[in-house]
């Protein structure tokens, strides 16, 4: 069935692999994050068989989903309305509010459960996390009071809202934090989580400072890059899934369309180039489906827009011969993964 994800197995354990190695070389832990590809169950099948230390996702209903014996951490910021589900499928969870601690703690209570937490730290991202030391502090105290959580840890997301990079700097003012929480309650914390796949490039560089000892990735091993800069990684495949739609008209027509121009089926009004005739392709795939600005054909086509469930591609200077039937294949970017993977309309195959 087309259009499908094409995923090559082999390539997901390569980069997984290599990233674990080198984590794992300077003493760091790794949170394998898995959102990205909805927890699919065959790729979570290899981070099982991998060293990978923990397993991790935004939503809950991917941790209850997947079958797997790591640990599992749950990153988005707990919901009150789901503190039962996070109790009962994952045995971490990232958080920001005393009051969601709270309530997790007397589920965790009526469940005879303990359950760990990483206290997130805002350092400037401005996505989530507590962002004053006096709230961080008073939390703290609140937090080892209680009977079934255990402060596990503290940790920070950085370039995810706010586009800040990971330095020194901001490492340095993660760990005075926790000498300061450890010097105040004369409590240990195991882990200390530095951030996502845009700290890759100091792991890789041997500049993260000691002491952050973990990290939570997830774009760098499937797209096999680092997302600070968007440089792609040495030795990492970045081609672990690909997208295959099929071409359902393939005709020379004009390039600019004929008649007054008004809305087009999104409510804006389009502009074209005129480039006189070009053979143009349709493949059976939309914007239910993807962002045809987040695909990237391999061959040399060029992506003029697309509606709900046709996407419209100049092909007149490909390097292959097409004909009806056949397909194109597309590199994909972090968001047009998200939105393939959680597609009905996709399937997947394995390689
Ligand atoms: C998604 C997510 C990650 C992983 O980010 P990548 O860029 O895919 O490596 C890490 N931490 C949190 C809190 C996340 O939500």
């Amino acid at each position: 069935m087309l259009p499908k994800l094409i995923i090559n197995k082999k390539k997901f354990k390569h980069n997984l692999d290599h990233i674990l190695n080198v984590a794992h070389k300077q003493g760091l832990t790794i949170m394998v994050v898995t959102k990205v590809f909805s927890a699919d169950q065959n790729l979570v099948d290899i981070i099982n068989l991998s060293s990978a230390d923990y397993i991790a996702d935004s939503r809950i209903e991917n941790l209850k989903s997947m079958k797997t014996d790591k640990e599992k951490v749950l990153l988005r910021i707990p919901s009150i309305s789901e503190a039962q589900d996070v109790i009962t499928y994952s045995d971490i969870s990232l958080n920001s509010e005393l009051k969601t601690i709270e309530y997790l703690n007397n589920v965790a209570i009526e469940n005879n459960i303990i359950h760990k937490v990483i206290l997130m730290l805002d350092l400037g991202d401005l996505r989530e996390g507590i962002f004053y030391i006096d709230e961080l502090l008073k939390t703290v105290k609140e937090v080892i009071k209680l009977s079934n959580i255990v402060l596990a840890g503290i940790g920070t997301n950085l370039t995810c809202y706010g586009g800040v990079i990971p330095s020194a700097t901001i490492y340095d003012k993660l760990l005075n934090i926790k000498e300061e929480i450890v010097n105040n309650f004369g409590i240990s914390l195991q882990i200390i989580s530095g951030g996502n796949s845009s700290s890759l490039d100091m792991l890789l560089n041997r500049k993260l400072p000691k002491g952050i000892n973990n990290l939570r990735i997830g774009e760098a091993i499937v797209l096999g890059r680092e997302t600070a800069y968007g440089d792609y990684l040495d030795n990492m495949y970045n081609d672990v899934f690909t997208l295959e739609a099929e071409i359902v008209e393939l005709k020379l027509k004009p390039s600019i369309p004929i008649g007054e121009i008004g809305m087009n089926a999104f409510g804006k009004t389009p502009k074209f180039d005129d480039l006189g005739e070009i053979l143009r392709g349709i493949i059976s795939i939309g914007k239910q489906d993807v962002d045809h600005n987040e695909i990237i054909p391999f061959d040399t086509i060029k992506i003029l827009g697309s509606s709900s469930d046709h996407i419209i591609l100049n092909m007149n200077d490909t390097i292959n011969h097409y004909e009806i039937g056949d397909t194109v294949l597309f590199k994909l970017s972090y968001s047009s993964l998200l939105s393939l993977n959680t597609s009905k309309y996709i399937s997947k195959h394995y390689v």
